[in-house]
């Protein structure tokens, strides 16, 4: 909502009450300077982590895929020698030697029996198998993997073996070297991304790459396992380096902070700009209540049943010299968001209460006064109202609350033991433009209320032909049977009079009526039209 007036100049508020705004202001601009810094940061990192993630799940898929490419090479190669693995040393050396010279990554193609090496593509003669792959000093029978630390010819290497079954208790195993795998660890998982990589294939033991603080708190990045012949598995594990998530989430930042830094200054000079705003239509609103710019309008309530006036609306009215008439919704809404409704209110009830001394209203006068949902639930209102009681005691009117559906949402508990207090010191209370807010039902029931206001929507909906208005007739139906009085607000026309009638309003307050009207005008009005009875309210508009 924009200033009242620009004109006005800014001046400061003293005390303690503008030391906590001013402190709450500033607050309220470095939140906005840091809210888009820090959500910079935490989006940054968590796209860092993603890319990270991403790129360990491709390394890691790539690694495996190549293993297992080489051990299906090497049983295939195994395979093709295994029908003659039967046969002498002799004459099955020429295949092996053929075998290994021929195919990449296999070291030596050897034929053992049990667990007896008897012939091998390196060597041709017989040596003893190595044991480490030995299950109960006998090789599984099938086909199987596995990583071994050393082989008997090469004792500083670890070498990956693939068996395969052959006639007898024969099997031809194909020994690859470690080194292709740590190659292609090295190649696709660098050190310098990832802080170890563990493969396992088969059984056996692991290959292991890794830094030399391997501290491994954290689990790994990504932990890929995939099913070989045999029900053989292979397992690659990699753990990520926090240097090098740092490097990318560096960068990422690097390239959008500056974007994020100049977008966090323009926030907090618009919260700065929306401040200074809100200042000076809260200082408008305070120097037009000292400077006694307000002043209050009643309007009439025509009772149904005994045919006259049985008590009127206070409305609040704002007349700033030189400028006009400003709308009483709009300074209403601007004084609850600029917290001044209270203070407003507070001045309001002291201008009523100055006003009704001067008129000679019938006992039981009804005085309506709205009262905004921030007050109903202050710590002032059992105060304010207890005062302005005792300033109009002796006239014998019947203070009316008006509430909102929006008062009984909010804060219902405060708000509802303040006016238990009240209704029980003898006010009442009416549930204000009752249907266009979000009340639930069931609020009603647990809500002291006396009357029922409906609003000036719903009584729009009667036509001319008085037909039935079916959301207006609901209302009316759940009035009565929650036992409130009815007020029908914004009756205009004599139809719409009469259909209200028909069903039971008790109240109508409308144009067709009576307008608002200032206090010394109201007081005249009701001596002369307010306090005759007539069936029809048009006559004494
Ligand atoms: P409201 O409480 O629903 O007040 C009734 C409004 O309907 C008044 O508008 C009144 O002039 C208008 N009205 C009454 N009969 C008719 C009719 O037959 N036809 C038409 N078109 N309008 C009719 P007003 O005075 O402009 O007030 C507007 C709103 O501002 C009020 O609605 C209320 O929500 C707020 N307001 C006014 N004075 C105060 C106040 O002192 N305190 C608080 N908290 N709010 C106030
Ligand atoms: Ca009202
Ligand atoms: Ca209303």
């Amino acid at each position: 909502m924009p200033e009242f007036d620009s004109r006005v100049s800014h001046k400061q508020q003293s005390g303690a009450a503008s030391a906590w705004a001013r402190a709450a202001r500033v607050a309220m601009m470095a939140l906005a300077a840091a809210l888009p810094v820090l959500l910079c940061a935490a989006f940054t990192r968590y796209e860092a982590e993603r890319l990270v993630r991403n790129e360990a799940e491709l390394a890691s898929n790539f690694v495996v895929n190549q293993v297992v490419a080489i051990a299906e090479r090497a049983r295939n190669t195994a395979r093709v020698v295994a029908p003659r693995a039967a046969q002498p040393c002799t004459e099955l050396a020429a295949a092996l030697t053929y075998g290994t010279a021929t195919e990449p990554y296999i070291r030596t193609l050897n034929v053992v029996d049990g667990d007896r090496l008897v012939c091998s593509s390196a060597l041709g003669k017989q040596m003893p198998v190595m044991h480490s792959i030995a299950v109960d000093g006998r090789l599984p029978r099938g086909d199987w993997l596995a990583i071994v630390p050393r082989t008997p010819m090469v004792a500083d290497r670890a070498a990956l073996l693939v068996g395969v079954r052959a006639p007898g208790a024969r099997a031809v195993i194909a020994v690859v070297d470690s080194q292709y795998l740590l190659d292609l660890l090295h190649a696709a998982a660098p050190l310098s991304a990832y802080r170890q990589a563990e493969l396992r294939v088969g059984t056996g033991t692991s290959l292991l790459e890794a830094s030399d603080d391997t501290s491994l708190a954290s689990s790994p990045l990504v932990a890929d396992t995939r099913k070989l012949f045999a029900g053989s598995v292979i397992n690659l594990q990699l753990h990520g380096e926090p240097a090098h998530l740092n490097e990318i989430w560096g960068s990422l930042l690097l390239r959008y902070m500056p974007w994020v830094v100049v977008f966090s200054a323009l926030l907090a000079w618009l919260v700065h700009r929306v401040q200074r705003s809100r200042q000076s239509r809260r200082e408008q609103l305070l120097r037009a209540i000292r400077g006694g710019e307000f002043h209050v309008e009643y309007q009439p309530l025509y009772g149904v049943e005994s045919g006259r006036c049985e008590g009127a609306e206070a409305l609040l009215r704002w007349v700033r010299p030189g400028i006009g008439t400003v709308r009483p919704d709009e300074f209403i809404q601007a004084a609850e968001e600029d917290g001044v409704i209270v203070p407003l209110t507070q001045h309001l009830l002291k201008l009523i209460a100055r006003d009704v001394m001067l008129w000679g209203t019938r006992p039981g006068f009804h005085l309506g006064i709205n009262f905004a949902p921030e007050h109903l639930s202050g710590e002032d209102l059992l105060s304010d109202v207890r005062r302005f009681l005792a300033q109009i005691a002796g006239r014998q009117i019947q203070t009316v609350m008006e509430i909102t559906e929006r008062s009984i949402m909010r804060n219902t508990g405060q708000a509802r033991s303040n006016l238990e207090a009240l209704r029980a010191e003898g006010v009442q209370v009416a549930i204000d433009d009752f249907g266009t807010g979000y009340c639930a039902l069931s609020y009603l029931e647990k809500f002291p209320f006396d009357i029922l206001k409906i609003d000036r929507g719903f009584v729009l909906t009667i036509d001319a032909e008085g037909r039935s208005a079916v959301v207006l007739d609901t209302i009316v139906s759940l009035a009565h049977s929650l036992g409130a009085r009815i007020v029908a607000e914004g009756v205009a026309s004599q139809e719409q009079f009469e259909y209200l009638r028909a069903r039971g309003a008790h109240y109508v307050q409308g144009f067709l009526y009576a307008k608002p009207m200032r206090a010394d005008v109201f007081s005249r009005w009701y001596g002369k039209a307010g306090s005759e009875t007539c069936a029809n309210p048009q006559a004494h508009a």
